[in-house]
């Protein structure tokens, strides 16, 4: 298409061009655009039924679990702070001496933003869970972009370094995993999740994460039901007690994802 030439023009500009840049006409460079912007506007993943087909992903975009280092878990909280949710989880993780990493919501962090110290006081790690909590599959790159630069800003004013990002309802696009990796992120979903907000059985939940409990496992949990069914985050609360036996049963230690992976 570039090598096509209709006026004298255009024949003059080419044969004066530099000889170097002949060879790379700019048909070659807007089709490596268009295959980025297609890239970018991928599905690299869609979240359905237990588990997602993450492990055809390229290496090092996206982590589901950490390394099966004997001995070590992660267990996570997406979507808080919540001012009551977020308060009593924090305070049943000192009972049982357990320690986790946070994914708060940038909107929920613009609503409670002490509630940020108080995770990182008591020894937990934070991430990012982006700022508007919506689903990457059906928003365009550049909305992408912009969410995960808001919540990362609005972090950073608070005084922490991210290096942990888990996008909401675990859609991730091209746009995500290359803006997240762009911004030295890490993007991590999950190995092993409660769904609470399918089920209003602490026991239910404390089994289906008990099923899949290994070393390197990365739990999935709530602290906050903004963004599922009144009440999630009481029947993750209800399930910790159960959680940390299973956890004691197999010698497991819930540590940070810092700590997990290092
Ligand atoms: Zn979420």
């Amino acid at each position: 298409m570039a090598a096509e030439t209709s006026s004298a023009d255009e024949v003059t500009m080419l044969d004066h061009a530099d000889p170097r840049r002949r060879s790379c006409p700019w048909a070659v460079g807007a089709s490596l655009g268009v295959a980025a912007a297609a890239a970018e506007y991928l599905p690299a993943a869609v979240a359905l039924g237990q588990w997602t087909p993450l492990q055809a992903l390229p290496g090092g975009l996206c982590r589901w679990q950490g390394p099966r280092f004997p001995g070590r878990v992660a267990i996570t909280f997406d979507d808080g702070p919540h001012p009551e949710g977020t308060p009593k989880i924090l305070a049943r993780l000192d009972e049982l001496g357990l320690r986790a990493t946070f994914f708060p919501v940038g909107s929920e962090v613009a609503r409670e933003p002490a509630l940020i110290d108080d995770i990182l006081g008591r020894g937990h790690a934070l991430g990012t869970h982006g700022f508007a909590h919506a689903h990457h599959l059906v928003k365009s790159p550049r909305w992408v972009r912009r969410d995960l630069d808001t919540a990362g800003e609005l972090m950073e004013a608070l005084g922490v370094a991210l290096r942990w990002f888990r996008p909401a309802y675990g859609q991730v696009t091209g746009a995500t995993l290359l803006h997240a990796r762009r911004k030295g992120w890490d993007t991590v979903l999950w190995s092993s999740w409660g769904r609470e907000w399918a089920t209003t059985s602490p026991r239910a939940v404390a089994a289906r994460i008990g099923r899949r409990l290994r070393p390197g496992a990365v739990v999935l949990l709530h602290d906050s039901d903004r963004f599922g069914p009144e009440g999630m985050w009481r029947v993750a609360y209800e399930a910790l007690g159960a959680v940390g036996d299973e956890l004691a049963r197999r010698h497991l230690d819930a540590v940070t994802l810092d700590e997990l992976v290092v």
